[in-house]
């Protein structure tokens, strides 16, 4: 198998609409042990993904055009309406064993909600977004976004797993690091990605944090620090980092 520089890989795709030039990703092995993976890992599928559905650069996803396309582009995946209360107390559910995910009407419904109330367009998106994560990070079984979750789904370690997963892929979906402004405040993050303010206040905070550590490592050492390597290097540790710079 050729090595190939991807960030896991996305579930397999329907080969005829691939865009020319672009890397293919090849199908996940049948059985392969599933490997968690981490922030950075998701970010970058994330942003995989949204190239592959021709939608880098959109801001607020529309959750009927991320149904289509996902379906138009991967191959056996689907998605069905289904009445409100028959998925019990779950909102939307995804089944890795028919590639299908199921959303209730309501939910549906409240995608188109935004200019009337942003917290319920929030959550029915985040609900499509999260179990779209579940389809592209190929989890297995039958898993239920429900708003209480049930004793037993928290008792596990596993499912708690996938769904912290899950939650996570759907956040880097919606608003990908990539588009955020770390100057913009938490209300532009929140209106303009279509997400809750819990989540773009999380997602805000994320930027920041990685907007300090790029600009930290321009930085030179403190002080103190350069002092202390200083002391280390004379005592013959390998001390690779610039002694000498100015604070
Ligand atoms: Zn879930």
């Amino acid at each position: 198998m050729r090595a190939q520089k991807n960030y896991g890989r996305l579930p397999n795709q329907a080969t005829e609409k691939r865009a020319k030039g672009s890397v293919p990703i090849k199908p996940e092995m049948r059985g392969a042990k599933m490997r968690r993976r981490d922030d950075n890992e998701l970010e970058k599928l994330a942003w995989q993904l949204r190239g592959e559905l021709g939608l880098a650069n959109v801001y607020r996803l529309d959750g009927m055009t991320l149904l289509t396309r996902l379906k138009a582009t991967f191959k056996g995946f689907n998605y069905r309406r289904v009445h409100d209360g028959s998925l019990g107390s779950a909102e939307a559910q995804y089944d890795s064993a028919e590639r299908c995910i199921s959303i209730t009407e309501s939910t549906l419904g409240s995608l188109s909600d935004f200019e009337v109330d942003h917290s319920r367009g929030a959550r029915a998106l985040f609900t499509l977004a999260h179990e779209v994560s579940h389809f592209v990070l190929k989890h297995d079984g039958r898993l239920n976004r429900a708003f209480e979750r049930a004793a037993y789904e928290k008792a596990s370690a596993k499912y708690r797993a996938l769904e912290t997963d899950a939650d996570s892929f759907a956040a880097c979906l919606l608003a990908p690091m990539r588009l955020i402004d770390p100057l913009w405040p938490v209300e532009t993050i929140q209106r303009k990605f279509g997400i809750s303010r819990r989540a773009a206040e999380i997602r805000l905070g994320e930027k920041q944090r990685e907007q300090r550590f790029l600009e930290g490592k321009k930085r030179p050492l403190p002080a103190g620090v350069r002092e202390f390597l200083r002391e280390m290097k004379q005592k013959g540790y390998d001390i690779q980092a610039d002694l000498d710079g100015n604070e």
